[in-house]
């Protein structure tokens, strides 16, 4: 079966205490219609950036109950299609992202996105669709859709993206799983405070995965095996990536720490997802060949 999740029903922070606006089986398809990250505010080059309404950002379409989903399992979502609207907006300005503090007016820029290119400056550049906002409701906390965390949220992951697998941990009965935020491109970092921010339908299915221990967010793709950690800084984010996939090469391989710290320093990819939300967000990743070689099965 497929639901649809109209862009009106939206939510600003992940939380237990959020009423689901529909409900999905184990197994079934949900098309999540979002606005972008501005909640398709910015209409124009020329617009104040400070009459923009900034209660009303970052909005997550959702959330979405998904039965049988217990705290303690996992919920897979299969990103199967992101569609994008024909532009999207760029922004940025004094404190805002990595150069912020050297910055001395806001900047509004369109951005058309036709035939898999976003029109960028004097160039076109490839786009590469990910969501941004996709998480799980907390269990005990109400968290702001801009933050990431175990929960997920505001990952800002490139990975997560078109064909991708999102692991989530499920902390609530029936998940409560939003979506938003999509860019059309995004690179890693996202440096200076957005990607190419845009209004999108996203097509995604579920499945309850139970008796897992594995640790969440994690993200499979045709090439690899991604841990995704969110911390204060980057520096512990990266210590928390490196700790998730440790710990996933010891619940499936039986792998102990000195030999996980041995195959991570070599086939372990550590990188910056983003470093300009309320908490950094790095992953690790192996190869996903690797995993199989050593007996890790996916069921796609
Ligand atoms: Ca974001
Ligand atoms: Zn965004």
């Amino acid at each position: 079966m497929t639901v649809t999740i109209p862009k009106e029903s939206i939510v600003y922070a992940m939380s237990p205490d959020n009423a689901p606006v529909k409900t999905v089986k184990d197994g079934d398809t949900a098309v999540f219609i979002t606005y972008d990250c501005f909640e398709n505010q910015i209409l124009s080059e020329q617009q104040d950036f400070g009459g923009l309404n900034w209660e009303r950002i970052n909005p997550a379409t959702g959330p979405v109950f998904v039965e049988g989903a217990e705290p303690g399992d996992l919920l897979v979502v299969h990103i199967q299609k992101i569609q994008l609207a024909d532009h999207g907006v760029m922004t940025t300005g004094p404190d805002l992202g990595v150069m912020g503090k050297s910055l001395d007016k806001n900047t509004i820029r369109m951005v058309p996105v036709k035939d898999g290119k976003a029109i960028f400056q004097d160039f076109e550049l490839p786009i590469n669709p990910m969501i941004g906002v996709i998480g799980n409701a907390p269990a005990d906390a109400s968290v702001p859709c801009g933050t990431p965390g175990q929960h997920g949220g505001n990952m800002d992951c490139k990975r997560i993206t078109e064909g991708a697998y999102l692991i989530l941990p499920v902390n609530v009965p029936g998940a409560l799983f939003g979506l938003g935020d999509v860019h059309a491109a995004m690179g890693d970092g996202e440096v200076g405070v957005c990607g190419v921010e845009i209004a999108a339908e996203v097509t995604v299915s579920f499945k309850v995965l139970k008796g897992k221990q594995w640790p969440a967010p994690m993200v499979i793709d045709a090439e690899r095996v991604i841990a995704i950690a969110s911390e204060e800084d980057l520096d512990g984010a990266a210590e928390s990536a490196v700790y998730n996939m440790a710990k996933f090469l010891e619940l499936e391989f039986g792998m102990d720490k000195s030999e996980s710290a041995l195959f991570l320093t070599v086939a372990g990819q550590l990188a910056i997802c983003q470093v300009v939300d309320p908490k950094k967000t790095v992953r690790m990743e192996i190869p996903r060949w690797i995993a199989e070689k050593k007996g890790f099965r996916w069921e796609e």
